[in-house]
């Protein structure tokens, strides 16, 4: 066991020490519901990774996790965060930076917690009508997220991120305000009041930083909340893509399920590993042995 390990100080240890201490928060909260398989496979998720020393051709050196095992559960804030990170590898390796992007976020009136699955099927109801008509209206593809999270009422708050690329004169001929993305999605849900919606441009790197709202950890703070969640999002799809967006979707599909997807085979061999041991990481091999 190495104390003093550089990875110690990086930014990457510090977010698998809180996403594992939310883990072990949410896991309690299933223990306490009596759901003992759940709390179960969330206590061992994740609890050891390899982790490659990475060299970008710009200079740039970081972290990475390279492999792992999940416990692939919805409500899991280190699956949630191990969800960011394969969508950020995605984006990379799919994303054209040359285009111009968009980061919309759509909402509408918080709901009761028990009428989420009926009110984000009306919102993906609502999301096709708006596309049918946005992309004969020079937007060309999008990646949409669903995240839902609770208000201080217990009221739930579903609200899309979604990252839509634009034809190429967007900015310079075809620019709408965001009182036009407002209006769209208003008419598109057929509401009689005006929803709240939020639109700014996004390239080259930014585009990589829309993972972060894309799949932010969602708070749960106690076991009524996390059992009503449960049971009305069970089944639903977090992420979808449409247009000439270049993802695809059965890759966004690998990582809702939390399966791994090629990207992160190819980042090499692992320098060292990290185990989880009560309440730190500890670094067990600077090299791993050939
Ligand atoms: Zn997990």
């Amino acid at each position: 066991m190495i104390e003093s390990h550089p990875f110690k100080l990086s930014n990457l240890h510090q977010r698998l020490r809180q996403r594992k201490q939310q883990s072990i928060f949410v896991a309690k909260m299933y223990y306490e519901l009596g759901k003992t398989i759940k709390c179960e496979r969330m206590l061992n998720c994740s609890n050891e990774f390899y982790i490659s020393k990475v060299e970008e051709e710009s200079g740039l050196k970081f972290y990475s996790v390279n492999s792992w095992s999940q416990c692939k559960q919805r409500h899991c804030p280190m699956c949630q965060l191990l969800k960011s990170f394969k969508l950020r590898a995605l984006l990379k390796k799919s994303i054209l930076i040359e285009s111009n992007y968009l980061l919309l976020t759509l909402t509408i009136k918080n709901c009761e917690l028990s009428e989420l699955r009926k009110t984000t099927e009306l919102m993906s109801e609502g999301w096709s009508k708006f596309w049918k008509s946005a992309k004969n209206d020079c937007f060309i593809g999008y990646l949409r997220s669903l995240e839902i999270s609770v208000d201080q009422e217990g009221k739930g708050h579903p609200h899309y991120h979604i990252l839509l690329q634009t034809e190429e004169n967007y900015f310079k001929e075809k620019y709408k305000p965001n009182t036009w993305f407002s209006d769209r999605w208003k008419y598109s849900l057929n509401l009689d009041y005006t929803p709240i919606t939020w639109i700014s441009k996004v390239k080259g790197n930014g585009l990589m930083e829309c993972t972060k709202y894309i799949t932010k950890p969602s708070a749960y703070c106690n076991g009524k909340i996390l059992e009503i969640l449960d049971k009305e999002l069970d089944g639903i799809h977090s992420y979808s893509r449409g247009g000439k967006m270049k993802v695809k979707q059965e890759d966004l599909d690998k990582i809702e399920r939390g399966e791994k997807f090629e990207s992160q085979e190819r980042q090499g061999k692992p320098d060292f590993k990290i185990e989880w041991k009560t309440n730190s990481w500890n670094v067990k091999q600077w090299q791993l042995p050939e």
